[in-house]
């Protein structure tokens, strides 16, 4: 059974504590190492549920509703973005799952929970671009598939033991079609390459995946072979949610901050939060906050009532990185030089939050995705206009008999 309002308030209470007393601190280490101390951390997660969030309970998860979850995005993304980075890919490994088949959740859900297998995203490549463009293919050879193909960026390659591939299937009649393919790390013809750090979200490594006549048993297609595109951009919308929501934590920590930060730097013998132009700065960037949470809310309704929500998904990602990216740059205004060093995390979550810019598709894509749902009729308001009056084109016809 879901958790009810009154044990969530009770988990949301002792695991933000957690949050903020065990894993905030770890922050200097994070940074000057380049490392979060996984191993270490792994039972602590394990301890908080946060390894288990999305398995449904009858498979021994916590099965959160998105509008729970995504206050943990939000608040991982405050403390860390390494951190949060690795959460949030562990955790969608059991969104993707949700289109497997029964025998591939009861043998997959459990191990996820208790924090034994963590479920990697493959989709991007470095010669081809994603969707239909991806150029990872698996031949079939009788009860097998043989892969050959390289993705790229891939977070979580260091230890995740399960590789949802995004690929090129060939069906028995010889046609390709796109389906996701688990593929076990280990696999023969699976070999994974490190690739160097990144500007931000420090500590969550990515890699290169090769695929090189890697044999996959057919029966590891997540649910139904040819259904790859649609589960893929089922779980890429949700995703695109959460990640909104990551930026959404990271601009409450840059707004609380510049906040406390105005009231207390005095120059010319008073605090600049007095002065008109830093307020401006201010009351802009709790603008962009609120508004995002508006977005974030009825976009996560919406996916929970089961509505059509990718028009909403796409909107509410643009708008967090062009309001992460307003806050992001005001934060560091308003503290001025010391903003730019180590002194305090504004400089780190001005690096983690661009990081949202790409996961789940860069802003182009997702202005080019909203642009076609608008065109094939979706909006995210109901116009009477549109509804119940003639266009002055139907209009026209009408005059010229058309
Ligand atoms: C730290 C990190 C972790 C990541 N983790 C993962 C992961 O776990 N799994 C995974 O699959 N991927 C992962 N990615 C990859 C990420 O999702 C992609 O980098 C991102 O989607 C952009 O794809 P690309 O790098 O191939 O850019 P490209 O597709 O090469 O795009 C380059 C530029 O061209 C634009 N562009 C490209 N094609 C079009 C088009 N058709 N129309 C308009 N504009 C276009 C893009 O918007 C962008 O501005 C990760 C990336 C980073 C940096």
């Amino acid at each position: 059974m879901a958790m009810t309002d009154g044990d969530f308030a009770a988990y949301k209470e002792k695991t933000f504590r957690f949050i903020w007393d065990e894993l905030a601190p770890l922050e200097d280490e994070i940074e000057e190492t380049g490392q979060v101390p996984r191993e270490s951390l792994w039972p602590r997660f394990l301890d908080m549920g946060f390894l288990g969030q999305m398995v449904p309970p009858e498979y021994g998860g916590l099965g959160l509703s998105e509008a729970q979850f995504i206050q943990f995005e939000k608040e991982w993304s405050k403390v860390h973005g390494g951190l949060r980075t690795i959460l949030h890919v562990h955790n969608l490994g059991s969104e993707i799952l949700q289109h497997g088949t029964d025998d591939q959740k009861a043998d997959y859900y459990p191990r996820i929970a208790r924090g034994e297998m963590s479920v990697a995203f493959a989709l991007t490549e470095p010669e081809a671009g994603t969707g239909k463009d991806i150029k990872s293919r698996a031949r079939r050879d009788g009860d097998n598939f043989i892969l050959n193909g390289t993705k790229h960026l891939i977070t979580n390659a260091d230890f995740a033991d399960l590789f949802n591939v995004v690929c090129w299937t060939e069906s028995p009649s010889g046609e390709f079609q796109i389906s996701n393919l688990l593929v076990e790390r280990g696999s023969p013809g699976f070999s994974i390459g490190e690739m160097k750090p990144a500007m931000g979200c420090v500590g969550a490594t990515h890699g290169r995946l090769n695929f090189n006549d890697c044999v996959v048993p057919v029966t590891n297609v997540l649910g139904e072979e040819g259904k790859g595109l649609d589960s893929t951009l089922y779980t890429l919308n949700v995703s695109r949610v959460r990640i909104a929501a990551c930026a959404l934590g990271t601009m409450e920590r840059c707004l609380d901050m510049a906040v406390d930060f105005a009231k207390k730097r005095v120059t010319f013998g008073r605090p600049i939060g007095e002065r008109q132009a830093v307020q401006r700065y201010l009351a802009e960037m709790a603008m962009d906050v609120y508004a995002l949470q508006c977005v974030i809310d009825d976009t996560v309704r919406a996916i929970e009532n089961g509505e059509d929500f990718f028009l909403k998904a796409n909107l509410c990602k643009l708008l967090a990185i062009e309001a992460g990216r307003r806050v992001t740059d005001q934060g560091l205004l308003v503290m001025g030089g010391i903003g730019y060093t180590r002194e305090y995390p504004m400089e780190r979550l001005y690096r983690d939050l661009r990081l949202n810019w790409l996961e789940e598709g860069t802003p182009t894509i997702h202005i080019s995705v909203a642009a076609r749902g608008l065109l094939d009729g979706a909006s995210t308001y109901t116009s009477y206009q549109r509804e119940n009056l003639e266009t002055p084109i139907q209009k026209a016809m009408k005059v010229f008999e058309l």
